[in-house]
This record gives structure tokens, C-alpha cells and sequence, in this order.
């Protein structure tokens, strides 16, 4: 917990990582909204945070005067929907986008649900991990108005699992919110499978879906919170089959530069002919499944 959230020296030392690894910057039509891929857009809407991690992809710019929120920069992406109907899925951030005032919440989510192209809308916040008390029964009533309404939390470790947080997940859960974790794996922090395994399980349990496990960005100050893209693939391996695939999340490579998610799914496929797949299971057995002859149907 102290990793993620107390700053280190290392982080002024780091020559290897770049302000803006994801190129949000040059994807950035008008201030505050990313459209990297077609049907989809990122709407940050607050610049502050209920703990700044040390991790964070936006740390050039969270909870400083590089990210300016306005009813100015609102509108714009506003207008900026409406010319383009293709974008069916807004996903807000920031920042938290939970720490905005109940009223501000309300009319982000009444603005985006009038525009009829806007099919769905989701929240990326990790208040229920680290502000849960601001889970009120006042908030849960505003955002359960909007469904179809996805939250994806952020839990990294186990001991992120107290009694608050799973109580702020049940309001959410509860209110038919359904609810996703988007992990980051860091060096120090959960790179190890029993940590992990104990994270997804528990939030599976809190109605939590792990969601995605992402390789560490190259964000500048970052480099130390790194592990080998061949380690995360290796505690991958060694997950399957040990839980449930509900509590799998995928793991994925947010590529430099804007490139998109990319999943590092582990090899179980040792050869694949056209008569017979050959696979290694969870414990390591070698098996065998005989692909179908072409009969006439
Ligand atoms: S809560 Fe999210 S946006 Fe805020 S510092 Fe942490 S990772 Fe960054």
C-alpha cells in the first residue's frame, strides 16, 4: 500500500519512460476527450483523485493545472458527440470522476444520456477502493438512473479488500450496477500469484468482475513499478485453472503511442495440425484433441 501511493526517488531517476505513453495527447480532438478507437470515446471529467498513485498513466497531468475542467470543456464534448454519431460508448475518467459533486454527476450523465447515439456509458473510478464512504445512498441513487451504467473499480491488492470498500461495491452491485476491476500489475506490489489469486478471488466475491490486468505503462517516473511483459504472462499461466474463469481478467498491453490494447494471452497450444491439436493443461499434462474429419452434413 505504501508503494502505490508514497513517492519514491526512484520516480525522478526513471530516463526510461515518457510523459504520455499512450499519445492521449495527439488523440485528442478538443481538451479532455480521447477518441483512440472508432465507437468509443474517454471523457475526463475531474483532475483530482482520492489517492495519487504513483503509477498512474496521467501522473503528467492529475491533480495539477495541466487538466483543466470547465462547463466550457463539457459542452464542447458535448457538441463534439453529437457530430459524431458513430461513438456509441462513453467512458468517463479523469482524475476520479466519483469526486465530483452529486449535482455535477447528474448532469455529466443527463447531458451524455440525451444524445441518442450514446448507447452506453461507463465509470472508471477507483473511490470504491479508496474513498468508499463516498459511495453514498444519494450517489447510488443519481447513477443508477442512467443504465445501461458499467463501473470498472481498481483494487491491486488484497489488503484493498476491507469492509468499507466491499459495503460501497454491495450499494453498487446492488443498485444493478454491474461492476469490473481493471488491475495494474506492479513490481513489488501483486506480482506474485497468491496475491493476485487472493484479489480476484475476493472480488469476484464482492460481485467484482476482474476485468483486465494491464502490463504496467511506460509513463515517465514509472519505470521501477515495471515487470517483464514474459513475468506477467508466466503469473498469468499460473492462474488458470486455479480459479474460475470469472475471475480471470485478461492481460493486456495498452500499446505505446495510442497502438490499443493488446491481450498477452498465455501458450497452452504446444502444435496444431489439421488432424490433431496438441495442449498442455494447467498442471503442465500433455493432451490431445482430434480435430473433426469433413463428413457431408
Ligand atoms: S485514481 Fe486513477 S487517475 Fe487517479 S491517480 Fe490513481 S490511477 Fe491515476
Amino acid at each position: 500500500m505504501w508503494k502505490q501511493c508514497v513517492p519514491d526517488v526512484l520516480e525522478i531517476n526513471d530516463a526510461v519512460c515518457i510523459p504520455d505513453p499512450l499519445g492521449e495527447e495527439d488523440l485528442s480532438p478538443i481538451p479532455n476527450l480521447v477518441h483512440k478507437y472508432p465507437n468509443r470515446v474517454l471523457l475526463l471529467t475531474s483532475n483530482q483523485c482520492a489517492m495519487y498513485c504513483r503509477f498512474c498513466t496521467r501522473k503528467r497531468k492529475v491533480g495539477t493545472k495541466r487538466m483543466i475542467m470547465s462547463q466550457s470543456t463539457l459542452l464542447q464534448a458535448y457538441q463534439y458527440l453529437r457530430a459524431h454519431p458513430e461513438v456509441s460508448d462513453v467512458l468517463i475518467s479523469g482524475g476520479d470522476p466519483l469526486l465530483l459533486e452529486d449535482e455535477l454527476i447528474d448532469d455529466i450523465l443527463g447531458n451524455l444520456s440525451k444524445i441518442d447515439s450514446v448507447k452506453m456509458i461507463r465509470i472508471g473510478t477507483r473511490i470504491p477502493s479508496v474513498l468508499p464512504m463516498r459511495i453514498t445512498d444519494r450517489l447510488v441513487t443519481i447513477l443508477k438512473k442512467y443504465q445501461p451504467l458499467y463501473i470498472n473499480t481498481h483494487f491491486n491488492h488484497p489488503k484493498e479488500l476491507t469492509a468499507q470498500a466491499k459495503e460501497a461495491c454491495a450499494k453498487l452491485a446492488n443498485a444493478g450496477i454491474p461492476l469490473g476491476c481493471q488491475t495494474v500489475l506492479l513490481r513489488g506490489v501483486n506480482d506474485n500469484i497468491q496475491v493476485l489469486k487472493e484479489l480476484f478471488q475476493g472480488l469476484l466475491y464482492m460481485r467484482v468482475k476482474p476485468y483486465y490486468l494491464f502490463q504496467s505503462d511506460l509513463t515517465r517516473g514509472v519505470n521501477h513499478f515495471r515487470t517483464s511483459t514474459k513475468e506477467g504472462i508466466s503469473i498469468m499461466k499460473g492462474l488458470y485453472g486455479h480459479l474460475s474463469g470469472m475471475a480471470l481478467p485478461t492481460f493486456i498491453l495498452d500499446a505505446p503511442g495510442g497502438k490499443g490494447k493488446i491481450p498477452l494471452t498465455p501458450q497452452f497450444i504446444l502444435n496444431s495440425s489439421t488432424t490433431i491439436l496438441t495442449f498442455e493443461n494447467y498442471l503442465g499434462e500433455i493432451c490431445y484433441y482430434p480435430e473433426p474429419i469433413d463428413v457431408d452434413v
